[in-house]
């Protein structure tokens, strides 16, 4: 989210309203838009098909007795073309970067989608590193403790998913829009308490972890 976004999501005003905007990146067939459908609609579809037509959903959730408003945008199959362009990162806050615990492959390409993340997405946004499909106990090809470490190793958040049993699917979701809305309010009033006016070109200061050593919002 660039510093002008931003100010207006902190006044309540972003493009109109105030949602907080997710993307759902990761290679094709990893489960993007089945774990969007179970936090949306909870549903699962066992077909594989590209997605067509639902560009984004929506949900609230409550955060600290209030209901925030998130709106998660897929990428309607041109994930497979590596088509995706920087339009979908626009004012995104949150990205959940999906592979899928049973092919290698789509966790070896994480890195890639670390560097579209780099070079298109606002360099504040919150990633969480996404293992689903965790259901598939005997096709497993990913450790648990190989993506943690990585995760680890890059101030991402991380957690392992089944869109199709529904594990942890919640709880990725709560985390990561928990976390942004925290990073939001806590700038919201650091800058009242500065009494900076929007537009002024004041730096907004990312919050540091309690050691300093890394901004608080690259791990839930
Ligand atoms: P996308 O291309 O990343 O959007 O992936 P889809 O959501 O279209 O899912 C691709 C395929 O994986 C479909 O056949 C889904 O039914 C299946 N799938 C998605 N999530 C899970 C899961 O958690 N467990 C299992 N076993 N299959 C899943
Ligand atoms: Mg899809």
């Amino acid at each position: 989210m660039d510093h002008k976004s931003l100010w207006a999501f902190i006044e309540g005003d972003r493009y109109g309203c105030d949602w907080i905007i997710i993307v759902l990146i990761g290679d094709s067939g990893v489960g993007k838009s089945n774990l969007l459908s179970r936090f949306t609609r909870n549903e699962f579809n066992l077909e594989s098909k590209s997605t067509i037509g639902v560009e984004f959903a929506t949900r609230g959730i409550q955060v600290d007795g209030k209901t925030i408003k998130a709106q998660i945008w897929d990428t309607a199959g041109q994930e497979r073309y590596r088509a995706i362009t920087s339009a979908y990162y626009r004012g995104a806050v949150g990205a959940l970067l999906v592979y899928d615990v049973a092919k290698h492959g789509t966790y070896d390409n994480v890195d890639r989608w670390l560097k579209e993340l780099r070079d298109h997405a606002d360099s504040n946004i919150v990633i969480m590193l996404v293992g689903n499909k965790s259901d598939l106990r005997h096709l497993r090809a990913v450790p648990t403790n190989e993506a943690k470490s990585f995760a680890e190793a890059n101030g991402l958040c991380f957690i392992e998913t089944s869109a199709l049993d529904s594990q942890n699917v919640e709880q990725a979701f709560h985390q990561i829009l928990t976390q942004i809305y925290r990073i939001v309010s806590n700038k919201a009033i650091e800058s009242s308490n500065e009494n900076v006016q929007p537009g002024s070109g004041a730096q907004i200061i990312v919050p540091t972890a309690d050691d300093g050593s890394k901004p608080a919002n690259k791990c839930c």
